[in-house]
């Protein structure tokens, strides 16, 4: 089977890509490679199972170029841009590609199965890759579910939302067989030191703050990011269509303890010379519009199609953290890239 990846250049597109091609999918990975993108991600990887196009998935001409050309079975979306942040600082680019991008790939993906024969087109899919951030915030308590209306909050996640609803009427109103997943927060190898843990671990080594949005109280549920592939490929494979399935890790965690978690790791395996990682936690001021609590019931996906997390958060960020210790050549060459440069606080830290 041949599965059309878009945005299989960032963090979660490329763990599905190499996850693909190791169980024996050939992967067309379309990515228009923004600066979240990287190649290197998907190096590894035998020519002959993964070709790569640089793609704008705004750019009909070009969508309809790579499905010709590439003839997939079937298609994940993932392209996207994904930080809350840069989405408060800059909707734009949001509006464009998740919305606007997601309708461009669903009318390019229409045009395609519309001249497949019965057989490929009974196989045809498309699995759009969304968010838990869609549902808004939840209290003390609760926990979203399929059933949870949309309350999104931020920029991104009413991108998200909207993109959502555009596959939804894409399915209902034209038949495109389509499935949707919705997932918590990812961590793990090869993401771009902008999001929390990568920012938490670089921040410790490098000697510089380690910044926790206001009190640290707002609660994440964390999904290493195989597990997430993982269960992308489960929906993609056996999901059925017109369903929403919510992907979570069953791990809900106060970012605060989450920072800690990881201070007390890199304690362990790569100590600073005087003092505790966690000396360096500094407060600061909350993001505006900032989700208090986000827990996914995945109840559905266990029950009907049998999947559910294999590692732990204890696990995965132990993994994480020796990732980022052993491939300094992959964030250092992000960070020369993206012009990151690191504040230090002055400690001596090895
Ligand atoms: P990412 O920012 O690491 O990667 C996004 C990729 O999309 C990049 O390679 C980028 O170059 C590509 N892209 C952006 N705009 C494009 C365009 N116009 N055309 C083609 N390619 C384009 O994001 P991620 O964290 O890997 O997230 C992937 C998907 O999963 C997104 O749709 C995101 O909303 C969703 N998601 C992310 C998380 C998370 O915790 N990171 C959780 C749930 C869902």
């Amino acid at each position: 089977m041949k599965i059309l990846v878009t945005g299989g250049a960032g963090f979660i597109g490329s763990a599905v890509v190499r996850t693909a091609v190791e169980r024996g999918f050939d992967v067309v990975n379309l990515d228009k490679l923004t600066y979240a993108a990287n190649l290197d991600n998907v190096k590894d990887l035998a020519p002959a199972r993964h070709a790569f196009e640089q793609v704008d998935i705004c750019d009909r001409a070009a969508l309809d170029e790579v499905f010709r050309r590439h003839q997939p079975d079937t298609v994940m979306h993932l392209a996207a841009e994904s930080h809350v942040d840069r989405s408060i600082d800059g909707p734009s680019d949001f509006i464009e590609t998740n919305i606007v991008g997601t309708y461009t790939l669903l009318e390019a993906s229409r045009a395609y199965l519309a001249a497949l024969d019965s057989a490929r087109a009974a196989a045809f899919r498309v699995h759009h890759v969304s968010t838990d951030e869609v549902y808004g915030t939840l209290g003390d308590t609760g926990q979203f579910t399929e059933e949870t209306a949309y309350r999104p909050n931020s920029p991104y996640s009413a991108s998200k939302a909207s993109s959502d609803m555009l596959v939804r009427a894409w399915g209902e109103t034209f038949s495109l067989p389509v499935v949707i997943s919705n997932c918590s927060n990812n961590y793990g190898p090869y993401q771009f030191p902008e999001k929390l843990v990568p920012v938490v671990i670089l921040n410790a080594l490098a000697g510089e703050p380690i910044p926790v949005y206001g009190k640290g109280m707002n609660i994440r549920d964390w999904l290493y990011v195989e597990d997430h592939a993982d269960a992308l490929l489960t929906i993609l494979t056996r999901g059925e269509l017109g369903e929403t399935y919510n992907v979570g890790g069953n791990n809900e965690v106060k970012n605060i303890e989450l920072v800690r978690t990881i201070c007390a790791i890199l304690d362990e395996i790569s100590p600073r010379a005087s003092g505790r990682y966690e000396d360096q936690i500094t407060h600061v001021t909350d993001r505006p519009g900032h989700d208090f609590r986000y827990a996914i019931d995945a109840t559905k996906i266990k029950r009907e199609l049998g999947w559910e997390p294999r590692v732990t958060v204890e696990q995965g960020l132990r993994q994480t953290v020796q990732w980022y210790l052993d491939n300094a050549w992959w964030w250092q060459a992000v960070e020369a890239r993206n012009g990151i440069a690191r504040k230090r606080l002055g400690l001596s830290v090895p």
